[in-house]
């Protein structure tokens, strides 16, 4: 763990194991932190609050900055640590490496911009003030997929407003947040602003809850969680921004361009191993197109290559555990004894010890079927049709979930009333990979609550104080 800019153990000495998903072998330990680290760190937070406050924001932007420049230095390295704990190919880890960093950039000039106001006031002898400061310690928690960027999507903008933060990374990449916040101490960012805690999810998390320094709560992961810490921050008012999860639909309409079409699905349906929150997971194509797109579609799949993502070539890696596994070949169970066929791939990858599974499509879906209502967090693309624009925008918003959605049409009045239409935080028009840190990502519905990324980023750490003057 990394706790008041040092590397610490736990008391209890116990360890959590790091297991590389492509060879299911355990590649380090980490300490099995709980309550006590957790209310350590939140001391060494709290403590440095105020000297990381006080800075001015050139202050913490060109600190910010430095770890901007030494997270770019070692990106390679970075990158592997990701790929052997999380599976994602070593291309794509470095991508998510430059993705992440690119908050911290992002958020180190943005800091200098948190503008307050002035209001004429009612009165000749009175000025009204409103001014902005950071809310104080925040807390983080976040998920496997994105072990670098999820951080410093939280992280970033709260150091960029003068907060300081504990963090607690997934149990299966806490590798990759450890390094991150050793870069940030050799960066020169002082002792206590960053602090990660490793260790017994539940019991880190009901210490910060019920810790009252702890003024913030950013959470990215399960629907299921994030409720739980929603419930949790009521007892002591704090802050929340949520990130859950999502069941992102696909619009096909019969004027898209087919080649564009399925070059967005792949990238939004298969990018790390379709295990990211915005991933497509139900495809609606015209029924007119759908032979055309569908043959195109399989194609395209069937030339990806599964394996170790340190292997060149890999295009996907394994997914993070047996569960995972599991929960793709019991949505695939369920959709083909509903009726789907099976276009391409269908099985778990045999004679290895990681785990690998092919990239499937499945035609003949109907919404009926597990995979049309729950998140498979996999490499499953089930393609459905539709006949008229209103029917296929009713089945779209049809989902607790209300993240990501992606159109593909020609067709500029269909864009736009579609778009329009669409009940979803995120939509990609003719565009499968929306994500960049100055465009605010975040869901509708129970896909969440606030944004990450822009100028909306950044008011989740901020509190607004009005002064009024009088004289
Ligand atoms: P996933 O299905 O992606 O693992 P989770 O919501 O279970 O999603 O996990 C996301 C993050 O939340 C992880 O860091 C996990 O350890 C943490 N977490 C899980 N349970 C709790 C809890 N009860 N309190 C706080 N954090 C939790």
């Amino acid at each position: 763990m990394y706790i008041n800019g040092e590397q610490v153990d736990c008391e209890t000495k116990e360890t959590i194991e790091v297991v590389n998903p492509a060879t299911n072998k355990v590649i380090a330990t980490v300490p099995k932190g709980g309550k006590i680290e957790a209310k350590k760190a939140v001391d060494a937070a709290h403590a440095a609050f105020k000297e990381w406050s006080s800075k001015t924001a050139n202050e913490r932007g060109q600190l910010l900055m430095k770890w901007f420049q030494l997270i770019d230095e070692n990106k390679e390295e970075l990158g592997r640590l990701m790929t052997v704990e999380q599976g994602k190919p070593l291309a794509e880890a470095i991508g998510e490496i430059n993705y992440a960093n690119s908050f911290i950039s992002w958020y180190a000039e943005e800091g200098k911009r948190i503008y307050g106001e002035t209001i004429p006031a009612s009165h000749p002898n009175k000025r009204i003030l409103v001014h902005k400061q950071p809310v104080g310690v925040i807390a983080a928690i976040t998920p496997w997929n994105f072990p670098a960027a999820m951080i410093t999507r939280k992280v970033g903008p709260a150091l960029a407003a003068g907060c300081t933060a504990v963090v607690k990374p997934a149990s299966q990449t806490p590798l990759t947040a450890i390094k991150l916040a050793e870069l940030a101490g050799e960066a020169g960012i002082p002792k206590g602003v960053i602090n990660v805690v490793t260790g017994n999810a539940r019991a880190i998390g009901d210490s910060w809850l019920e810790d009252s320094r702890v003024r913030k709560i950013t959470f990215t992961g399960s629907t299921e969680i994030g409720k739980v810490l929603m419930k949790g921050a009521a007892d002591t008012v704090k802050k929340i921004s949520l990130e859950l999860g999502g069941h992102a639909p696909f619009i096909v309409m019969d004027d898209a361009d087919l080649e564009k079409a399925v070059q967005g699905v792949i990238g939004s349906k298969f990018r790390n191993a379709g295990q990211t929150c915005i991933c497509t997971n139900r495809i609606y194509v015209h029924e007119s197109i759908v032979d055309a797109f569908n043959e195109k579609f399989q194609q395209a799949v069937s030339s990806l290559k599964v394996g170790n993502g340190l292997d060149e070539g890999v295009d996907i890696g394994p997914l993070i555990d047996e569960a995972a596994l599991l929960k793709v070949t019991e949505h695939i169970k369920d959709a083909v004894s509903k009726g789907a066929t099976i276009l391409q791939g269908g099985s778990r990858i045999q004679g290895s010890e990681g785990y690998y599974f092919e990239p499937t499509v499945l035609a003949n879906v109907s919404d009926d079927m597990v995979c049309m209502a729950e998140e498979t967090f996999g490499p499953l693309a089930p393609v459905t049709t539709f006949k008229t624009e209103e029917e296929v925008i009713a089945r779209a918003n049809n989902s607790q979930y209300g993240l990501a959605a992606y159109v593909f049409t020609e067709n500029i009045g269909k864009a736009i009333r579609i778009s329009e239409q669409l009940e979803y935080g995120i939509v990609g028009l003719n565009d499968g990979l929306p994500s960049v840190a100055q465009a605010p990502f975040g869901g509708f519905k129970e896909s969440g609550l606030g944004r990450e990324g822009g100028h909306y980023g950044i008011d989740e750490y901020i509190e607004v104080k009005y002064i009024s003057i009088a004289f």
